[in-house]
């Protein structure tokens, strides 16, 4: 019988890759997307289903295409600053949306679920690496809505069996090898694509928020993620709920921090090219630091990145930048 996994969000970012990887690994992906900020031209790997998580009847349309093993959930609106400004919006598409994907799949008969989450649900760092039991006090309606859908997922285990592994993103970056598919979002709001569009010379000059952190060079640190080592963690996720039941939770990222600064150079040597610069006001709710420890995930997923050098993952995000294929 043919594998299959809904993957919500399958025509964004990390959603695309997950799905080229399940085609590759033999699982038809079965993309479910609203499109609001996804590419039709990312979806190449299975077919798409357009729905959205806050109409329910489009969902019973969308898991008719099954029978699906598990879902995957990567539709989420992901802005820390766009959280702050619009947190209401944040609370319906990601926790009303997500109340309405699990009761789906209960009258659907699915029982298993990898959902994407984020180191935002942590807050301020109190340990310079953020394992799973760190504190969690987020500092912005981004992570609160996230860690909301972790609770749910852990009181949905003990009353109905479902199963779930949760997958806590540090920052996605990079781009798939062959460049078929990347990072792309209007407007673009992440660093490495913003430094590497002013590396291009577009005219952009690059806003640093804040150079006043209590950081090394005083600019904000984070742990850079391969988008296709976040793609094998799911795939490893998938396996592992074969096995065993109840809520699990993992960190993502390679337990080494980089600054803005850094990521500007590394930027800059991956392409050649000076990025212009300027420094601006911080941007509301962000932490100074976000470092990942992923021992767990290693331990108990088998889970091995393989793409941990930044330069590596700048230049695939690069290549893909000089000729996006959309
Ligand atoms: N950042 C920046 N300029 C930009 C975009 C991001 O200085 O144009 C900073 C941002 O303040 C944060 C880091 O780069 O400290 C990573 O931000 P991004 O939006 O890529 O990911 P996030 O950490 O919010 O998930």
């Amino acid at each position: 019988m043919t594998r299959r996994v809904l993957v919500c969000g399958g025509a964004g970012y990390i959603g695309s890759h997950m799905a080229k990887w399940l085609a590759a690994h033999g699982v038809e992906p079965v993309v479910l997307d609203n499109l609001s900020t996804g590419h039709r031209e990312a979806v190449r790997f299975g077919p798409l289903v357009e729905a959205d998580l806050l109409d329910p009847a489009s969902l019973d349309a969308a898991f008719a295409s099954g029978p699906f093993e598990a879902v995957m959930h990567f539709c989420a609106r992901s802005l820390v600053g766009e959280s702050v400004q619009q947190p209401l919006a944040y609370y319906e598409n990601n926790v009303t949306g997500t109340l309405n994907l699990l009761q789906a799949m209960q009258r659907h008969g699915v029982d298993r679920i990898v959902f994407s989450s984020t180191a935002a649900v942590f807050g301020e760092p109190v340990s310079p690496q953020i394992d799973e039991d760190h504190p969690k006090t987020p500092i912005n309606p981004y992570g609160a809505s996230k860690l909301m859908v972790e609770r749910v997922l852990a009181d949905a285990a003990q009353a109905y069996g479902l199963r779930s592994v949760t997958l806590r993103y540090f920052n996605a970056a990079g781009a798939s090898a062959d460049g078929d598919i990347g990072e792309a979002h209007t407007p673009e709001t992440h660093l490495i694509p913003n430094v590497l569009r002013a590396a291009l010379g577009d005219g952009s000059r690059l806003r640093v928020f804040g150079d006043d952190w209590p950081t090394p060079d005083g600019t904000c640190v984070r742990d850079y993620i391969h988008v296709d080592d976040l793609a094998q963690a799911h795939w490893r996720a998938l396996d592992y709920m074969q096995a065993h039941d109840g809520a699990h939770a993992f960190n993502l990222g390679n337990g080494r921090g980089f600054s803005v600064r850094e990521v500007i150079a590394a930027a800059e040597a991956a392409s050649g090219r000076p990025v212009p610069f300027d420094i601006a006001p911080r941007r509301a709710g962000d932490p100074a630091v976000l470092v990942a420890a992923s021992d767990r995930a290693r331990q108990v997923l088998g889970w091995a990145p393989r793409h941990t050098d930044l330069a590596a993952i700048i230049d695939s995000a690069w290549r893909w930048h000089c000729d996006p294929a959309f």
